[in-house]
C-alpha cells in the first residue's frame, strides 16, 4: 500500500519544493518506490526533476479534469530513480473547470487509487494556498508534511493549515493526520529560530522532526541543473540532511526507534 503524504504551507517560499524533489530521490535512493505529484502550476517540482513542463504529454491538469490514468500522465524523473506526475501553467484553469463537477475535492484520491499497490510513497507538492488543488492533496493524502522556516510569523499561519488539516478530516478524510513538521532553512545562530523551535516542540510534541533542513545554497542551485541536490553535490550538507530525513520518515513508519542521523542536523 502507498502511503501518501502531502507537502504543504500555504505561505510560499518555505521550501516546500525543494523538500518534495529532494526527498523523493532521497526515499529512492534507499530502493522506496516513490512517486512525486506535482500539484502547483508553477510546476517547479516538475522542472527540479528534469521534466521539461512544456513538452510533457499530459499533466495533472489532464488527470484533475480530464481523469487522464495517472500511468499514462507519469514521466521518468531525469535522475534519481523516482516517478513524476508534472504540472504546468494548465493547471491553474482546473479549478475553475472543476466547479460544478460532483466530488471535485476528491479527483487526485481517485486517480491515485490506480497506483496503490505500485509505489511506496506519493508525494504531492502543493501550492502556496488553501485552495481546490491543496484540498485534493489533502483528501488524497494520509498525512501532511508541513514545511515551515522558524521565522516571527510562522507560527501564525501555521494554524490556519492546521485548521484546514482538521476540517478535511472531520469531513472527508478521517485517516488526516499531521505527519511532521519540518524545519527549513534552518540557521541555529538565530536566536529567533530557536525561539519558534521550542514553541513548535511545546505545541506539536513527537511532530517536529529531529532531522532540521540548513540554509544551503547548494540546496538552491541545483534545480537549475534539474536535478535532486544529491545529483549535484552529494556531500552537500543539503544532501545529507535530506537523506537524514527521509531515514527519519521511514525508521518511523517502520516503528524504529528515532535514532541520531547526520552531524549537525539534528536537534
Ligand atoms: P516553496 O515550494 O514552499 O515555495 P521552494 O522549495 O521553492 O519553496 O523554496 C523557495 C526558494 O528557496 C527556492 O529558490 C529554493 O531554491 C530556496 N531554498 C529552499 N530550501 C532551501 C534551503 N534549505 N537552503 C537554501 N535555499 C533554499
Ligand atoms: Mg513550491
Amino acid at each position: 500500500m502507498a502511503k501518501v503524504i502531502a507537502i504543504a504551507n500555504q505561505k510560499g517560499g518555505v521550501g516546500k519544493t525543494t523538500t518534495c524533489v529532494n526527498l523523493a530521490a532521497s526515499l529512492a535512493a534507499t530502493r522506496k518506490r516513490v512517486i512525486l505529484v506535482d500539484l502547483d502550476p508553477q510546476g517547479n517540482a516538475t522542472m527540479g526533476s528534469g521534466v521539461d513542463k512544456h513538452a510533457v504529454e499530459h499533466s495533472t491538469y489532464d488527470l484533475l479534469v480530464h481523469g487522464t490514468p495517472v500511468l499514462n500522465v507519469m514521466v521518468a524523473a531525469a535522475e534519481g530513480d523516482y516517478s513524476v506526475v508534472p504540472a504546468n501553467g494548465d493547471l491553474t484553469a482546473a479549478e475553475v473547470e472543476l466547479v460544478g463537477v460532483d466530488n471535485r475535492e476528491r479527483r487526485l484520491r481517485d486517480a491515485l487509487e490506480e497506483v496503490d499497490g505500485l509505489c511506496d510513497y506519493v508525494l504531492i507538492d502543493c501550492p502556496p494556498s488553501l485552495n481546490l488543488l491543496t484540498l485534493n492533496a489533502l483528501v488524497a493524502a494520509e498525512g501532511v508534511i508541513i514545511a515551515m522556516q522558524c521565522e516571527y510569523y510562522a507560527l501564525e499561519g501555521l494554524s490556519a493549515l492546521i485548521d484546514t488539516i482538521s476540517r478535511v478530516a472531520g469531513a472527508v478524510n478521517p485517516e488526516l493526520k499531521i505527519e511532521g513538521i519540518l524545519r527549513t532553512m534552518y540557521d541555529p545562530r538565530n536566536s529567533l529560530t530557536n525561539d519558534v523551535s521550542t514553541q513548535l516542540h511545546q505545541h506539536f510534541a513527537g511532530k517536529v522532526y529531529r532531522t532540521v533542513i540548513p540554509r544551503n545554497v547548494r540546496l538552491a542551485e541545483a534545480p537549475s541543473h534539474g536535478v535532486p541536490v544529491m545529483y549535484y553535490d552529494r556531500y552537500s550538507r543539503g544532501s545529507k540532511a535530506y537523506m537524514a530525513l527521509a531515514g527519519e520518515i521511514i525508521r518511523r513508519d517502520e516503528g524504529g526507534p528515532p535514532t541520531a542521523a547526520a552531524d549537525g542536523i539534528v536537534t
